[in-house]
């Protein structure tokens, strides 16, 4: 078949009889092969393929997925020729296996099953035994000399087409079948004869018409095309809608439908029928591992009716199962299929997840797809796959999702502890903690100050929960979205967090947290994990996450092809030591407000604000100087050399202002001040926007003292870990928020001015550079002239999103998942970074401020530097690194080499689809 003329013929609007729709496949023969999954859906393709390299393969043939986008589209109607490509598929596997459709001494009987480009797990229909009808069971009888048989397959048929197809609910066909085993006083299907069996199928049908206005289609052609139209309805249910809506499946791929020869695995003792994965899917150790049941149709061992026996002897000894293996009872079978395990892995060069059946000790494949896995099984099969040759060091770096990463960077509980779940939450940040309940910010940071390890529970958090956050192990909302400030800030963190968990009910009035019947106080043990949404009461163990063994193997050779350098971001000593160890090269980005809000120097900062004069605000500033010097000096020290860039004071005023009487008083007192003129000041400094308002180097221009301080801090912190500590210094200063040059012109010359100072006193030459935030839309426009002054830029691609939308991430929660939902937007902008609106402005910015200064560094430090998307797009766009939370250092090193792979080879495939 020509496929351009096909294209065009398609194009030409009907499709016409040039258009292949049906691919056959069976008898060591197909028309299709893996690599047209487009076309045939994971399953047809996987089947062209086994059955093209020989493998028994039960034969069939695969109608496409641009029958079922027609069909959608032209309201349930087939495009011309496809009857007659149906027809002569069909007489193929008649004259392969020798039985003909509707034949009642030799019937074929068949499947129509479901199956799309990406697997959508139990999404879609399939209807098996297929062509049984009054007549043709009679057959089957006789063919195998079991009645029995023969009328439970058929009334498995009428059961499935009449669900399927006729829209009958399975539960009625259960109920029936219940009466009936009553009846006859037995517990198991098995124990029904093949009368009862007739009695069943009588009252099937009698149901059928009753429920359905219309009787079981006798006739074998009708079966089959009712039962292919509604595989092709099942894309469009609501259970398969909402699937791909959650894995970003396009509605128009469509799914192919595949009809196929039965083989039976439950004709008697010599027949099973079983799934297994080529190796441990939870390990990766390569073994053979599968569960399967003899004398049994293919969904049964999923079903959970009966308990499904170990494949292997070691997988039975492993877990304890009286039952025997299929290595003992069909040693010959078995034997086979080993051998299709080695064989497809050769092929594939990936764990494969299989579905067989053995029919009177004849071995069928029936499936073959990648395998899911767990990331730490995903890191073994390729590190292992390398070392038997059967894929390069490139493939394995390609063939890591990064995101599953996440799973081995945090914290987890102990798969073998007891846990005692009282509600569930979103899973907002991944790890797992057990602390005790807390329910304010300061009693977070006083009580983890006195070595408790507390987990902070709030209704919601707001930025001045910050210190209280950092000081929390791990941090518990009642409401609030996968992009509240809790989620995010506690990502940025790496703290578990569990977000908007609304059975429960913080009372801060009692201290107290209640669901149910539970309560639980302030004191009290708790557990998150944070990778569930999970809130548990009590003391759970957990593991520490380690970059070790192969996970190190294969960091190391996603570091030998990655561009782009990654650092992170990372406020605390503690935070940098982390990074260092997850392979950061530096720190992006410090913010230096923690500092501020730290219980020791709040009274200083809130004089520093609240202060009427420079003078004022000089007297509070030289308490703050060498507390903050003391965070830098340490922080020099940790990263040895490595460039560390320090954000200058960014965020509005108000978040550092005393809101309570209390505090008031207690600032009031400190400056000199009455209480109520205090309040005035506040009142005054209080703003209505305050995202927009008083804040980043606006702060700056206004109170230059602030920056001064922090500038000398900075350097005075250089200088002493140069000459006490020996350690090379790079810092990298950063104004924020820079919307005009003239901004960074006088903030530079202070910077400058300040360091200049120190460098004279100290009598030392500090080598650093002055740069800025790219974070507003003016910023990325002016990107040439600001570079003039700036010798980097960070783009900001938090705050650039919110300006570039005009939209804040804290509000965002309320309407963003409907404009997700009805697809308005694919994915939110503040995780996966928008290339078509804020990606573009990054773009002018790189481009602009190497028109002015060729040289000039540039890196990204939003929480988008921790996304493997937005990393790919970071390296397309010439950056130079990204900056993420210490956490996802390890996923950002792996998708920045996935993006220099994918630009070597394109045909190389990233991000394994196989991670669970
Ligand atoms: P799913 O995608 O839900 O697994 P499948 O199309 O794979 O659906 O089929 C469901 C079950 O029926 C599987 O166990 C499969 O192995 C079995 N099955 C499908 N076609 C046949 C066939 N031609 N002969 C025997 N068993 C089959
Ligand atoms: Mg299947
Ligand atoms: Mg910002």
């Amino acid at each position: 078949m020509d496929g351009t003329t096909g294209l065009e013929e398609a194009d030409s609007g009907q499709g016409s009889a040039m258009t292949k729709w049906v691919y056959g496949f069976g008898g060591g023969q197909a028309e299709g092969g893996a690599e047209m999954k487009a076309l045939l859906g994971g399953k047809g393709a996987n089947l062209a393929e086994m059955s093209a390299l020989g493998l028994p393969v039960p034969p069939g043939f695969t109608i496409t997925t641009e029958v079922c986008t027609f069909f959608n589209e032209k309201g349930g109607s087939y495009p011309e020729g496809l009857d007659a490509e149906v027809a002569a598929a069909l007489a193929a596997v008649e004259t392969e296996t020798g039985a003909s459709f509707g034949d009642p001494d030799n019937p074929l009987l068949v499947s129509v099953r479901s199956g799309a480009r990406a697997s959508m797990p139990g999404m879609m229909d399939t209807v098996l035994n297929l062509g049984l009808n009054d007549k043709t069971v009679e057959g089957l009888a006789k063919q195998s000399g079991d009645a029995r048989f023969a009328y439970d397959s058929y009334r498995r048929f009428i059961q499935m087409f009449g669900d399927v197809v006729m829209g009958v609910d399975h539960h009625v066909f259960e109920e029936i079948l219940e009466l009936h085993k009553e009846d006859r006083s037995v517990t198991l299907d098995t124990e029904l004869s093949a009368e009862d069996w007739q009695a069943v199928i009588k009252d099937y049908k009698a149901k059928i018409i009753e429920e359905a206005g219309e009787s079981f289609p006798q006739e074998p052609m009708k079966q089959v095309w009712a039962s292919i139209s509604a595989v092709f309805r099942s894309w469009s249910n609501v259970r398969a809608a909402t699937y791909r809506r959650l894995h970003n499946i396009p509605d128009d791929w469509g799914t192919a439908v595949n009809v196929q020869a039965m083989v039976f695995g439950n004709m008697g003792e010599d027949c099973a029928t079983g799934v297994a994965f080529t190796r441990d899917p939870s390990t990766g150790a390569n073994l053979f591992y599968g569960e399967y049941l003899v004398n049994a149709q293919g969904e049964d061992v999923v079903a959970g009716i009966r308990t499904p026996q170990h494949l292997t002897l070691a997988g039975k000894q492993a877990n304890h199962s009286k039952l025997p293996a299929m290595e003992e009872v069909m040693p010959e079978v078995f034997g086979q299929l080993d051998e299709v395990r080695q064989k497809l892995e050769q092929h594939y060069r990936d764990m494969q997840d299989i579905e067989f059946t053995v029919q009177r000790g004849t071995l069928y494949m029936l499936q073959t797809r990648n395998g899911k896995r767990t990331a730490s099984a995903a890191l073994k099969i390729a590190c292992d796959m390398v070392a038997e040759g059967l894929i390069t060091e490139a493939e394995a770096v390609a063939r890591i999702d990064p995101a599953s990463l996440d799973q081995l960077l945090h914290p987890t509980l102990d798969p073998a502890a007891q846990r005692r779940t009282i509600a569930r939450g979103l899973p907002a940040s991944p790890g797992a903690a057990s602390g005790r309940i807390v329910f304010s910010a300061d009693a977070a940071e006083q009580q983890a100050g006195s070595g408790e390890t507390v987990i902070l529970c709030r209704v919601e958090t707001s930025p001045e929960d910050i210190h209280g956050m950092h000081a929390a192990k791990g941090i518990l909302t009642t409401r609030g979205g996968m992009t509240s400030h809790a989620a995010v800030v506690a990502r940025g963190m790496g703290r578990p967090c569990v977000a908007g968990a609304g059975e429960l009910r913080i009372d801060y009035k009692t201290g107290t947290m209640r669901v149910r019947d539970v309560v639980l106080n302030e004191g009290d043990l708790v557990t998150l994990d944070g990778a569930t949404g999970e809130v548990m009461a009590g003391e759970v163990p957990t593991i520490e996450p380690e970059l070790s063994g192969d996970f190190a193997k294969i960091m190391g050779w996603a570091d030998e092809v990655r561009r782009l350098g990654v650092r992170a971001n990372a406020d605390t000593p503690e935070d940098c030591r982390i990074a260092l160890q997850f392979g950061a090269e530096g720190v992006g980005l410090c913010r230096t407000e923690h500092m501020f809000f730290d219980a020791n120097r709040i009274l200083a900062v809130r004089e520093m604000i609240l202060a009427e004069s420079p003078q004022g605000r000089r007297k509070a500033l030289d308490r703050i100087l060498p507390m903050q010097r003391q965070d830098f000096a340490e922080i020099f020290e940790i990263m040895q050399g490595q460039p560390v860039t320090i954000r200058l004071l960014d965020p509005p005023l108000h978040e550092f202002l005393p809101h309570e009487e209390a505090e008031m008083a207690e600032v009031a007192a400190a400056a000199g001040a009455s209480v109520d003129h205090m309040r005035q000041r506040v009142i005054k400094l209080s703003e209505v926007n305050p995202m927009l308002g008083h804040r980043g180097c606006r702060l700056g221009i206004t109170y230059p003292e602030i920056y001064e301080m922090q500038a000398r801090a900075i350097f005075e912190a250089a200088a002493h870990a140069m000459m006490e500590c020996a350690a090379a210094v790079v810092p990298e200063i950063m104004v924020p928020l820079i919307a005009i040059e003239k901004e960074l012109d006088l903030l530079k010359a202070l910077i400058d001015r300040t360091a200049e100072e120190v460098m004279k006193a100290e009598g030392v030459t500090i080598p650093y550079i002055v740069g800025t935030m790219i974070e507003l839309p003016r910023a990325a426009l002016t990107a040439d002239r600001i570079a003039r002054a700036a010798e980097f830029f960070s783009f900001g691609t938090n705050d650039l999103t919110q300006t570039a939308y005009g939209l804040s991430r804290d509000d965002a929660g309320n309407f963003l998942p409907a404009y997700e939902e009805r697809g308005i937007i694919e994915t939110d902008p503040f995780i996966s970074i928008d290339r078509d609106g804020v990606g573009e402005l990054v773009r002018i910015g790189v481009e602009r401020g190497r028109a002015t200064r060729p040289e000039i560094k540039l890196g990204i430090c939003g929480e988008h530097g921790g996304d493997p998307a937005s990393v790919t797009f970071c390296h397309k766009v010439g950056l130079d690194y990204v900056s993420c939370s210490p956490y996802r250092v390890p996923i950002a090193r792996l998708a920045a080499a996935q993006a220099a792979l994918a630009e070597q080879d394109s045909t190389l495939t990233t991000g394994a689809a196989g991670t669970a």
